[in-house]
């Protein structure tokens, strides 16, 4: 393979690497609302103060760290980042 084809497959591989994702589990949430504390933007929560996103959601670029530290905080362990 050519030098310039082997860039191209490091690129594609950038371009469709594997996203981070937030898995709830609303069965675990008790509204203590740590995730919407450490992360707004992330973790919006509903009118009751549960965690208001669904299941599998993708992390935009960028919001990873904001992600962990707002799943961390959760004292139910109701929120996976990966
Ligand atoms: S910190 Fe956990 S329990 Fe509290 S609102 Fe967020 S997901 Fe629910």
């Amino acid at each position: 393979m050519t030098e310039a084809g082997q860039e191209s497959d490091v690129l594609a591989r950038n371009d469709e690497g594997p996203e981070m994702r937030i898995l709830v589990r609303n069965d675990l949430c008790q509204g203590h609302a740590q995730c919407n504390a450490q992360a707004p933007e992330i973790y919006p929560l509903d009118a009751d103060g549960f965690i208001d996103v669904p299941t599998d959601t993708p992390v935009l670029p960028g919001q990873e760290a904001a992600a962990r530290l707002g799943a961390g905080a959760c004292p139910e362990r109701a929120l996976q980042v990966g």
